[in-house]
């Protein structure tokens, strides 16, 4: 059972990724150990820069979410592949700028931007900031204007549409850290401070309504209120908005259980929702922009482990202990994220062993998966978790002062490092 799109098995029977046998990347670079394939991740910016295009028009935006994994190396192959990027941090904006990154096709997200990180925007030329709050909106009105500029900005709004994977229900959802809420004025408010300010200029709004989700409904449902908002603030104050950005959140499949539509099934239901909503209300179609992040690099990443001990406890259950954990993929801990695991070395025989995959820190929840069916496991074999390229390095800490793992990339069989593994040096470097 393969969920990941990178994957084959050779004639050793070993798990492949991106064409390159896993356990001669094992190692050669050690474990634990990050692998992408480019070739899936390329595949996958194409995927929905093409599907945007044909539901949404030519002039389309994807924005990679570089929350999901965020490096050199994916900021230019985002460029490469056309698309613009999500940014959330000033860190994150240094890493783009870094990279060589065009700052004018850069959204800066965040829902308490530092004053610094503002002027960093400002400085650098960021295309859109999305402003989060009236505190945030007010500072940046008057960096701009001390500077003489007008910063192009989106507001972010609530919609009031919260998605869950198999079901959408359209709450109050004011309680919600991200944005101005419609129900309350609060964004209407929003809209006429922005357009009254002489340092920023209101280009549009913007919205996320969850992640991992596999509906489209949600989705259109999110975009009709949006553009019902779009027609209200023309009626009330005449202003266009001329750029509608969706946010992310398009699901992945994780374990079988999860079937997710194609960027280009799920974009054309949002496609056809704008369109129709746009004639009803009568209003211009605003440019639509949407911000993938795990759609595009999580089903490219494979994380590579050597197991330990096993423990099987009679009765109670088999602990199957790696070599990494909580620090690399705090998602299982965090969430119960469910994931796909399979003994890499022994990828053709029946994944009939019950494993709780734990990892090797001192915490007893730093576990990576319960109930994991996979081959039966020795100490020594290479355990590979699948879709790992999405928030787990982004995620990843040092705990226990584990140092972390390297990325390598894989084109074509053809392997290459695009982010160092930590040693211990690098991990006690700024002790004093
Ligand atoms: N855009 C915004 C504003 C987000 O907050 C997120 C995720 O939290 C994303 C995009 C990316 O979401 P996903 O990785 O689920 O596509």
């Amino acid at each position: 059972m393969f969920t990941a799109q990178c994957l084959g098995v050779n004639g050793h029977g070993h798990l492949t990724v991106g064409g390159a046998d896993c356990v001669t990347l094992a190692g050669e670079y050690g474990t634990p150990l990050y692998l992408l394939d480019e070739g899936a991740l390329r595949r996958n910016c194409k995927a929905f820069a093409s599907a945007a295009r044909q539901s949404f028009g030519e002039d389309a935006i994807v924005a990679y979410a570089s929350k999901a994994l965020c490096c050199k190396e994916l900021c230019r192959i985002a460029k490469s592949e056309g698309l613009h990027l999500d940014v959330v941090s000033g860190g994150e904006l240094y890493t783009a700028m870094s990279a060589g990154f065009p700052p004018e096709n850069v959204f800066f997200h965040g829902n308490n931007k530092t004053a610094g990180e503002l002027i960093t925007a400002l400085e650098q030329g960021v295309g859109h900031v999305v402003v989060d709050n009236i505190e945030e909106l007010r500072t940046l009105d008057a960096l701009g204007a001390a500077r003489g500029k007008k910063q192009p900005i989106l507001l972010r709004i609530k919609p009031g549409v919260e998605a869950h994977t198999h079901k959408y229900v359209v709450t109050g959802s004011i309680d919600s850290k991200f944005g101005f809420a419609l129900e309350n004025g609060e964004a209407a408010e929003a809209v006429r401070l922005a357009l009254a300010a002489s340092g920023v200029r209101l280009d549009g709004l913007h919205c996320h309504i969850g992640s991992q989700i596999f509906e489209t409904e949600p989705f259109c449902e999110a975009a009709r209120v949006m553009l019902r908002f779009i027609k209200q603030i023309k009626n009330e104050t005449g202003a266009e908005m001329s750029l509608l950005n969706l946010g992310g959140g398009f699901g992945i499949k994780y374990v079988e259980a999860n079937d997710p539509l194609s960027p280009e099934a799920m974009l054309a239901a949002a496609g056809t929702a704008i369109d129709a909503e746009c004639a009803v209300l009568g209003i211009t179609k605003p440019r639509i922009a949407i911000e993938p992040g795990r759609a595009i690099v999580g089903p490219a990443g494979v994380t590579l482990y050597t197991v330990g001990s096993v423990k099987n406890i009679v009765g109670v259950r088999s602990y199957v202990a790696v070599d990494g954990g909580m620090p690399d993929n705090p998602r299982y801990a965090l969430y119960g994220s469910e994931y796909t695991a399979l003994v890499a070395n022994k990828a053709l025989e029946p994944a009939d062993f019950k494993a709780t995959i734990a990892g090797r820190c001192c915490e007893s929840g730093d576990l990576l998966q319960e109930n994991a069916m996979i081959q039966r496991p020795e100490p020594g074999d290479i355990l590979a978790v699948l879709g790992t390229g999405a928030y787990n390095y982004s995620m990843s800490s040092n705990y226990n002062r584990l140092p972390k793992p390297p990325i390598v990339l894989i084109n074509d069989g053809k392997a290459r490092v695009i982010v160092r593994g930590e040693s211990y040096e690098d991990v006690a470097a700024f002790d004093i």
